[in-house]
Formats: structure tokens, sequence, C-alpha cells
């Protein structure tokens, strides 16, 4: 074959079996591989431990992007130790091509479309599947890391990859669970001192016991009202009907509410003791509310580690009720499912962890 171009000083992408001769393995003096192939070609001279696999197929469901970390960072030291990779997959598939534009983004900050449009000079007939463009693009929105546990991560995988047959546990998608830590894709985090909490973080607490369930920063942010479209007729009409009344009633207490009026008559004709809970009150009204709009029917949050004791979210259960943790209350809060749920208010949510907003309070503590 001919001798096969650098795409940057020790960095060789190829396909089966050229790249894997002897002759060629020499010439380009090869001392690591990635094989990007689910059932990988007979030993090379190259040793275990200066091969990576990549075990998936090109498939479009194949979660590609839970192995951008380990490839880019198994590259990355090859080449700063000065030795030579050589990427390759079969021929005509784009699983590599995938891997190496993963590479670019990660230490050459190149933006998805910068990268495949780069190696789609060096391999014209390579054609990478939507999917896979899609991967490259949720890794560039990410800044070139892997971390599972990042809601826009978590939605993708789940959504659009079936990351949770085989690769990923529901522990290492849940934030400060012991499986995060084992979880073999996510880049390294560096270890930050823990933020002190600060006073009025909002927090949702069970309305039967109290406990605390969830604080602002677990809630996951929806679009009120998109994907409304997607209701059927007769389920639409049902909504809007509860739309008119119960909802507008609720806002004037509680929802994002009334803006601060100025001292209209009603304030300064109050007594002082009761203007002091007068302001009070509009101070709550200006707060905004965890709720994304008075429509929502409930909070959606992360999945959350007590859930994994009192709801079942582990592995092999893709849904169910969310209970209280606290054991002498178990009250039922909502559901959950990996696959996603409509909120009252239109929106998709995936996956969903849904509190009731009836069986829930909003507190701020001080
Ligand atoms: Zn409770
Ligand atoms: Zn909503």
């Amino acid at each position: 074959m001919a001798a096969m171009e650098a795409l940057e000083p020790g960095l060789y992408m190829g396909t089966l079996p050229d790249c894997l001769e002897e002759q060629f393995l020499r010439e380009a003096s090869i001392t690591a591989l990635v094989c990007c192939m689910s059932s990988p070609p007979a030993a090379s001279s190259i040793d275990e431990t200066h091969t990576l696999h990549v075990p998936l197929d090109e498939l479009e469901t194949a979660p590609l992007f839970l192995y951008f970390g380990t490839c880019a960072r198994f590259i990355k030291r090859q080449l700063d130790e000065h030795g030579h990779v050589l990427v390759f997959g079969a021929d005509g598939e784009a699983c590599h091509v995938t891997i190496v534009a993963a590479y670019l983004i990660h230490t050459r900050q190149r933006t998805a479309s910068q990268a495949l449009e780069f190696l789609r000079a060096r391999c014209p007939t390579t054609q990478v599947p939507a999917s896979f463009c899609e991967q490259l693009e949720l890794y560039e929105k990410e800044q070139g890391r892997v971390n599972l546990t990042q809601p826009a991560v978590r939605q993708f995988l789940l959504t659009r990859t079936n990351a949770l047959e085989g690769y990923v546990t529901p522990g290492m998608l849940i934030r400060d669970h012991p499986d995060t830590q084992n979880d073999p894709y996510s880049d390294p985090v560096e270890t930050r001192p823990p933020v002190p909490e600060s006073a009025g973080t909002t927090r949702l607490r069970c309305k039967m016991c109290r406990r605390e369930l969830a604080s602002e920063e677990h809630v996951v942010p929806h679009e009120p009202g998109k994907g409304e479209l997607s209701f059927d007729p007769h389920k639409r009409d049902s909504v809007r009907k509860g739309l008119d009344k119960a909802p507008v009633a609720r806002q004037r207490g509680s929802g994002p509410a009334v803006p601060p009026s100025g001292p209209g008559p009603a304030a300064v004709a109050l007594p002082p003791h009761l203007a002091r809970i007068h302001s009070a009150m509009a101070m709550q009204g200006t707060r905004k509310s965890l709720l994304h709009s008075a429509r929502c029917s409930a909070y959606f949050v992360e999945p959350l580690v007590w859930m994994t004791e009192s709801s079942d979210v582990v592995e092999g259960v893709i849904s169910g009720r969310l209970m209280c943790p606290n054991t002498k209350c178990q009250a039922k809060l909502g559901s959950w499912t990996w696959a996603g749920t409509q909120c009252a208010c239109g929106a998709w949510v995936t996956p969903a962890f849904a509190l009731q907003r009836a069986k829930v309070d909003e507190v701020v503590r001080p």
C-alpha cells in the first residue's frame, strides 16, 4: 500500500486490512493502536498495553460518545511520549473517523464541523452517520469533556443511543452516587472544595414530613409549552380546560407572580407591623419559583441518591414511583422514567424524575 500520511505528527488513521500490514506499521513507526471494532483483528506486533479497544459496531444507536474521553486521553498520552498512534476501523465505517474528530475537539479546540471537514478531506468516501455527528456536537458543547452526570449528556445518551443497554448503570448518571466514581468513561474531575451552601437557596421538601428532597441546583429546566403540539387534540383540550381555572387562582399566592408594586395606597395605610409582613410577602412574590410555568405539573429534578433506596432507581428498572426517603413517611411524591414524560405545560422531559407540585413545598433556607 501507499505510505499513509500523518494527520498531525505521529497520528495516523486507516482501515483494515491495509493499515495493519507489518510493513506499514514499521514504516510509520506505529507504537500504539486505537481499534474501533467490536471484534478486534488478530494481534499485531503492538502489545496490549499500547492498544485501546472501542468495542462498538457502527450502529446509529452506538453510544460512541462514551469513548471520546478515554480515546482522546490515550492518544494524547501516546503522542506526548513521542509515540506514533494509528486509529483504525473497518473499511467503509466511520467509528475511527469519529474518534479522531473527538480527539481534535478535545486537544485542538476544533468545532465538530471543523474536525469533520478536516477528516473528510483525508478520506472523502467515508460517510459519518448523523448520530455520530450529533455526538461530536454534544462533545463540542461540553468543551471536549465527558461527564455522564451533565444533564445534556445524560439526556442525549438515554434518548438517542441505547447507553443503558450494558454500557452505563443508573448509578453512573446520579450525581454524588458511589457509582459515579466507578464510571470508566468520564474525564477525571479536578477535586474542588465543596461550595458552601449559599443562604437563600430554594429547596423542595416533602409536604407530609418536611424531609428535604432537592435544592434548586437539582431542578432540570425545561421550556414551558415546547412540544405542546405533540399532544393529541383531546388531551390538549382537557389540559386547556384545566388551565383556565385552577392554576390562575393558585398563581396569586405563590406563582411566578405579580411584580412588586411600589408603595401603593395599601402599603402606606398599614401600621408598621403589618407593613413589615406585607413587604415580606412582596419579597416572596418576587422570588422566582422553581416551577417553570404556572402550568407545570411537577418539579423535574436530576436523579438523586435517595431515589436508589426509596424508589428503585437501580439497574434493570426503567420506571417507577418516587417515594419519600423518610422511612416513617414514604409518601408518594411522583414518578420517574428514563424514557421521559410530558409535563402539563406540554414540554417533554427526558429522563423524567417528577416531584408532583402538590406533594412538595418550596422553602427558602435562611
Ligand atoms: Zn415525607
Ligand atoms: Zn412544565
